[in-house]
């Protein structure tokens, strides 16, 4: 397939995993579903055990040097990899504890391009030499252990499908949300305008725009400045 004609599909996930079943699961509803039907983005699924060799269809080993659990085979793993890769022209990703933290500079870059294909991993995990030979970009979820890639793989996803053109109504709602400014965002209130006691800011029922927006500010610096002292850091630092 050329690069035109991979373009012409559309952003595309293309998803290797053992539970084809999981997807598109939740990315079949709301905005993401609603672009799905558009067609703005494509949710392809590979079942990794239709490239086993065997009649049982074995895509584990036990580890060499011993102890729990069952590793991925390489063998087959690189089969649905290049099968996946052929007429795709985006990063094949790895999920898996060990990758780099996922973060928003990251979603916009994959959001940008083609598309990916993330391979979701199972028991221990993937055997390393299909990662170094196929130069799989690891990348976290964050600092927990889940049971399998499916649900890391469907959160990346809609992360990069929120960014893409028509999606989303409003272009200012991307670009004042959570780390687009540096900063985590500002707190949020709708009507009632008291409830329980609790009232909102009376600078946000004052129609000042630029008063609410400085408001906004200060909030988006005090949070992040309390809760991410990383971030804020890094926000100091760009001298934003
Ligand atoms: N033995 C691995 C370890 O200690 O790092 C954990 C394997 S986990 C039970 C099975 C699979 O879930 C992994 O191969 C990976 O694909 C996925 N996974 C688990 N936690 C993840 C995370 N925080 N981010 C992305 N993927 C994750």
């Amino acid at each position: 397939m050329t690069e035109d004609a991979i373009a012409a599909k559309g952003w595309t996930a293309r998803i290797l995993t053992l539970f084809p079943d999981m997807f598109p699961g939740p990315l079949g509803q709301s905005l993401a579903g609603k672009a799905l039907e558009k067609g703005i983005w494509r949710c392809e699924t590979m079942d990794i055990r239709d490239f086993a060799t065997d009649r049982h269809r074995t895509v584990d080993d036990t580890p060499f040097g011993g102890g729990a659990g069952m590793v991925m085979r390489p063998d087959v793993i690189d089969a649905a990899l290049a099968a996946a890769m052929r007429d795709h022209a985006g990063p094949a990703i790895y999920l898996t504890p060990r990758g780099r933290l996922l973060k928003q500079d990251l979603v916009r870059d994959l959001a940008t391009g083609p598309g990916v294909v993330v391979l979701c991993g199972r028991y221990e995990g993937l055997d390393e030499r299909v990662i170094e030979a196929r130069q799989l970009l690891e990348v976290s979820l964050g600092d927990f252990v889940l049971s399998g890639g499916e649900p890391a793989a469907l959160a990346l996803i809609d992360a990069c499908v929120r960014l893409l053109p028509g999606v989303m109504g409003a272009e200012e709602t991307l670009a004042e949300e959570s780390f687009n400014t540096g900063l985590l965002e500002y707190p949020h209130y709708t009507r009632p305008a008291e409830w329980n006691g609790r009232k909102v800011p009376e600078v946000l029922m004052s129609g000042h725009h630029e008063k609410i927006r400085q408001w906004r500010h200060a909030e988006a610096e005090e949070t992040t400045r309390l809760r991410r002292p990383d971030l804020w850091d890094a926000y100091q630092k760009r001298g934003a």
